[in-house]
């Protein structure tokens, strides 16, 4: 991180050099404050706080993978006119520090940063912390006033602007977190438990009182690939613990869970959002839409008779 910073410093003056030698172009001067967000959860977040004020460009979009997602040329020409860029950390964005080289003239901030991060549900010792973090409502509000709290810094005239809709943010997350946990409270407490595809619920678990029991893909990437031991084990896992179903995601492949979720004889589930959020339109498209959309789908998967 000290790296990118001292990078994004340093190109901040040479931005305003060549801002002031071309002239500003007119998508520049509408007033509005020019904001780069790596991930889609981000975007969603500064939209919600910026409103109109903020001219947003989002790079990662609803259905792709943070982890395996590859700027193009129209991303890197908004890095390069972005005022602000917020990013996520954690291993999640690590492609934008190749851009970042590249010159951008903007101020840089995790968004993540003062979190405090767990490792993986499944923490196979490799010491990498799970960036999964808005998965859990307390770090979603944390890195909404992170957000909140760059766009002040980056727009000082609306800074007050920028908190209230950060309080009546946390407002609405606040809710859509007692929804959730109603909606989760139907399951059975001993049937509380998931098998995931890849990693990425360890903090919604815990947050609200379910158990990761196993992960088809080991570790918190979306790439790794399971040994034939890694899978037999996990089969033991699902029969001992009597886990009920296989819930992969909408961005990555489920290719991997199918077979094995035959072979337990549980139901999969194929499209949770774990990294990702619904497209415009689907209910999912926010954080609060999500977990109520992930809840009612684990619910419903967890909770059924039998
Ligand atoms: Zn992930």
């Amino acid at each position: 991180m000290g790296r990118v910073r001292v990078l994004a410093a340093a190109t901040i003056v040479a931005g305003a050099l060549v801002a002031g030698a071309c002239g500003g172009d007119a998508a520049k001067d509408d007033g509005r404050l020019n904001v780069v967000a790596t991930t889609v959860q981000i975007t969603a977040m500064t939209k919600e706080l910026g409103g109109d004020r903020v001219a947003l460009r989002g790079l990662v979009p609803a259905g792709a993978d943070a982890h395996e997602f590859e700027p193009t040329a129209k991303d890197l020409a908004a890095i390069e006119d972005a005022r602000l860029i917020l990013r996520h950390g954690i291993g999640l964005d690590d492609w934008l520090d190749g851009t970042l080289e590249a010159g951008a003239s903007a101020r840089v901030v995790t968004v993540t940063d003062g979190i405090d991060l767990l490792p993986p549900a499944l923490a196979g010792g490799s010491g990498d912390m799970d960036p999964h973090v808005w998965q859990d409502p307390d770090r979603a509000k944390a890195m909404v006033r992170n957000i909140a709290a760059a766009l002040a810094a980056a727009d000082p005239q609306d800074a007050a602007a920028y908190d209230d809709a950060a309080r009546a943010y946390e407002a609405t997350l606040d809710a859509a977190r007692a929804d959730t946990q109603r909606i989760i409270d139907e399951i059975p407490a001993d049937q509380r438990k998931m098998v995931t595809n890849h990693d990425a619920f360890g903090y919604f678990a815990r947050a609200f009182g379910l158990e990761v029991a196993g992960a088809v893909i080991p570790g918190a990437s979306t790439q790794a690939e399971p040994s034939a031991k890694d899978t037999a084990a996990l089969l033991d896992v699902i029969r001992e613990q009597g886990v009920r179903a296989i819930f992969a995601e909408s961005t990555v492949d489920a290719d991997l869970a199918r077979p094995l979720a035959r072979d337990a004889g549980v139901t999969i589930v194929d499209d949770l959002y774990g990294d990702s959020l619904g497209k415009p339109g689907s209910g999912a498209e926010t954080i609060q839409g999500m977990w109520l959309a992930n809840a009612r789908k684990i619910a419903g998967a967890l909770a059924g008779g039998g």
